[in-house]
């Protein structure tokens, strides 16, 4: 997409505007919806999917992008450890919201998946802030449509659960098993990263590991360390198109306890931005931040932790995208 408007895409800077004031847009970046002409013009998407119908315990990431919004205006242009100026490489807007329907799953899904078949069509490369981690599955039925994705995972849980409840299939459990049936997936292209927690069984890794994914559990995660397992991760999803989605309680509660189903023992913030760095040069074609919970983060250090991690995700994305149009 050419570059054609750069000034009118650059955020606000805290120097003009002091950074608690303005409207929050995502990243204090305009605020671009898909039926403003300027979206032809647009690189990368931010966009809020603020719906949490999948939840299975403890509810609260509907509120998600609102908070998340709020609290990336405190996130300045550049990335001091990796050099990436994400917003002088690529156009990023805020989209806005997908308008769900907090009341019935199965329309919110298919209102979800419409608008993101608007954001493939319109060439934007899409990064989300859900919502809970069921958001994923009708953005791959979205950005899926010319064949199965990879995907990098960051999670304490592999959401490859066959049911819920006697028999229900929807919910933030299920995302990645449904994605895998649907042919979205190639499960032979994706690793689950930071598997961890009490279990049910371990049905959902036996099915994983079945039907070839890579489970990296959190024990082989600190044995091996972040640069190894993320070059295996490389390996896994290869030169073809990925997807990351990245779930807030990969990262241990003590540093992300705003989340419906925290697990002890995971990376710090540190590790998690390392590992999002070693993504570096992975073809990604979209990713989502999801499962932060204003309702049990009462300081707001969860919702930080989590736009400071898509603006890692958005430098990848950007700099990805910056390459390719170069090279
Ligand atoms: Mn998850
Ligand atoms: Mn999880």
């Amino acid at each position: 997409m050419a570059n054609t408007d750069k000034s009118f895409f650059q955020p606000v800077s805290g120097m003009e505007l002091p950074r608690f004031a303005g409207i929050p847009t995502f990243m204090r970046l305009p605020a671009v919806d898909l039926d403003n002409p300027k979206i032809k013009d647009v690189d990368i998407g931010l966009i809020g999917v603020p719906w949490d119908a999948g939840t299975t315990n403890r509810p609260g990431p509907r509120h998600g992008p609102r908070q998340l919004r709020d609290y990336s205006t405190m996130i300045r242009a550049g990335n001091a450890a990796t050099g990436i100026k994400p917003f002088d490489l690529v156009n990023c807007a805020d989209l806005g919201d997908v308008g769900g329907n907090p009341a019935d799953l199965q329309d919110a899904m298919k209102k979800i998946t419409a608008y993101y078949k608007r954001v493939k069509k319109a060439g934007i490369v899409p990064m989300t802030a859900g919502g809970d981690h069921l958001t994923s599955l009708p953005i791959l039925r979205a950005l899926a449509s010319d064949g199965p994705l990879g995907m990098i995972h960051f999670d304490a849980h592999t959401d490859l659960f066959k049911d819920y409840f006697g028999g229900f299939k929807y919910t933030h459990g299920t995302p990645f098993r449904r994605a895998i049936e649907e042919g979205l997936l190639d499960p032979e292209r994706v690793i689950q990263i930071g598997i961890r927690g009490t279990s049910y069984g371990g049905e959902d890794i036996e099915f994983g590991r079945a039907n070839g994914v890579t489970i990296i559990e959190i024990e082989e995660f600190f044995e091996r360390g972040v640069k190894d397992v993320m070059a295996q991760a490389r390996k896994v999803v290869g030169d073809l198109p990925t997807y990351c989605s990245f779930d807030i309680d990969f990262v241990d509660p003590s540093y992300a306890p705003g989340t419906g189903t925290p697990e002890i023992g995971g990376p710090t913030s540190f590790q998690a931005q390392q590992v999002i760095r070693e993504m570096a040069g992975v073809n990604l074609i979209g990713a989502d931040l999801v499962e932060v919970s204003p309702p049990f983060d009462p300081s707001g250090g969860t919702a930080w932790l989590g736009v400071s991690l898509m603006f890692e995700i958005l430098c990848i994305l950007a700099n990805r995208i910056d390459k390719n149009r170069v090279g």
